[in-house]
């Protein structure tokens, strides 16, 4: 299969005459991966040569990337190679590359650096969403975003590197205080973790630093945590959160952010060696550079069958998707890993539909429920028909869960054998430096 085009090359003409048609799927995330599957289920029959493209050679598992990010797993334990995905589906090639445009006219996938354009007939976006800084002074300079497998390799390390300095010379201000921006799931689950590291790693490991030297600071503008839950689920997490030492400051925004510190709304200044942003997403640059209707947060605006308004060999699924929770209501659907899946499939076998000719069907999002974990035996868990959990039922669910959706059985085992490594016997094994 080629998977380049002479710039302008006439794809329509092509597909008329061989009666074949290319699609390409943009982002081999959640969505993006499960278009694929569902797309090339039915290629054949359909005629479809599929073109997935990233600019990682891999799938990252996103709601573990705390886990990485605290020095619980590998990085290696949440990717998925594409091209594993590939072997089995023989009808899907891959290719590697940053995408920063798309010509809507012409129907081509421009790419920045990374060879010619490819030209679509059909098109799938499913480009994900990025860390949304809301133009916070110092905020993407000094913090730390937690999106990519990069931005959590790069929190390990920085809170590895500052343990070690402190080690050897010792604590003079705030270098080992860890502020977190934003109470949603990210920033529990990363202060849960942080405050069980400290509480049970860090005499252990440095024995000449105190933990009461090693704050770690919950930043969140509302006046509770995780936005989104029930009540009951929020005011558990801080309660769990606070009995592990980690200082929960609601209604409370950070309005700068330094080299070494952060400022609060009340002028406040926290001397700190990390801060960690996870407060809002936004669409990425492709999104934005696209000429087309957006809604809330930036997300393109779709068709009840997750067309691209105006575009309707375009079709748009997960977070980059501004679908709607119910046809004819405005919230959109959650910008979570369920939705992107359910979308993904949606958005695939509506482009079959339209290549036979068939009516659309609108998307209807089947709300599976949320958790949130704080620690080992304390999360929460929302289940669908009004199910409540909280503590160890709730913290096995999400460890079941997260198993059961992680991708390739290797990747399972490694995250069973540290996940028992980490809460049976206590131990952490892959806080190394990787950068330099
Ligand atoms: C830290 C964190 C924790 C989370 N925890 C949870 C959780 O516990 N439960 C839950 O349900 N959801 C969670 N989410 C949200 C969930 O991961 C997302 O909703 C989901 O990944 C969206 O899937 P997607 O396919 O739309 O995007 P993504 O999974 O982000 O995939 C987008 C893909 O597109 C690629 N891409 C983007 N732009 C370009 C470009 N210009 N060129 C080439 N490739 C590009 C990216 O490399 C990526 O592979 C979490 C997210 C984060 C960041």
């Amino acid at each position: 299969v080629s998977v380049v085009d002479a710039p302008g090359s006439a794809r329509a003409g092509a597909a008329a005459a061989t009666g074949s048609a290319r699609v390409v799927i943009l982002g081999a995330g959640f969505a993006g991966l499960s278009a694929c599957e569902a797309l090339a289920a039915g290629a054949d029959a359909a005629g479809l040569e599929i073109v997935i493209v990233d600019r990682h050679t891999y799938n990252t598992f996103q709601p573990l990337l705390y886990q990485v990010a605290t020095a619980g797993l590998n990085p290696g334990d949440i990717a998925y190679p594409v091209r594993a995905f590939l072997r089995r589906h023989p009808s899907v090639s891959f290719r590697q590359g940053a995408v920063t445009g798309v010509d809507l006219a012409r129907r081509e996938v421009v790419f920045e650096g990374d060879g010619p354009p490819l030209a679509y007939d059909y098109l799938v976006i499913a480009t994900g969403a990025m860390t949304n800084f809301f133009g916070v002074v110092g905020a993407r300079e000094h913090s730390l975003a937690i999106y990519t497998m990069e931005d959590a390799i790069a929190v390990r390390d920085r809170v590895a590197r500052s343990m070690e300095r402190a080690a050897t010379f010792g604590v003079s201000g705030g270098e080992l205080t860890v502020v977190l921006v934003g109470g949603g799931p990210t920033g529990v689950e990363m202060a849960g973790t942080l405050a069980e590291l400290r509480s049970l790693d860090l005499a252990m490991t440095y024995p000449g630093i105190r933990p009461d030297e090693a704050r770690i600071v919950l930043v969140e503008r509302q006046d509770h945590l995780l936005d989104g839950f029930q009540a009951k689920s929020a005011s558990y997490a801080l309660r769990a959160l606070r009995r592990r030492g980690v200082e929960v400051r609601l209604s409370s925004a950070v309005m700068e952010v330094g080299p070494d510190h952060v400022v609060l709304e009340d002028g406040e200044k926290i001397a700190c060696g990390t801060v960690v942003w996870s407060a809002g997403v936004t669409t990425g640059r492709l999104a934005e550079r696209l000429d087309v209707a957006k809604v809330q947060g930036g997300r393109l605006e779709v068709t009840p069958a997750l067309q691209l308004t105006g575009h309707p060999e375009v079709f748009v699924a997960g977070d980059v998707a501004g679908a709607r929770r119910e046809q004819g209501s405005s919230a959109l659907v959650p910008q979570l890993a369920q939705p992107a899946l359910q979308e993904g499939r949606h958005a695939a076998r509506q482009l079959l539909r339209l290549r036979r000719g068939l009516p659309l069907e609108p998307f209807r999002y089947r709300d599976k429920g949320i958790m949130a974990t704080i620690g080992r035996r304390a999360a929460v868990a929302e289940l669908p028909g009004g199910l409540r959990l909280s503590g160890t039922p709730a913290w096995l669910a999400w460890l079941g869960l997260h198993l059961v959706f992680l991708l390739g059985f290797r990747n399972r085992v490694a995250v069973l054998l540290n996940w028992a490594w980490r809460y049976v016997w206590w131990r952490r094994g892959t806080r190394v430096i990787a950068g330099t």
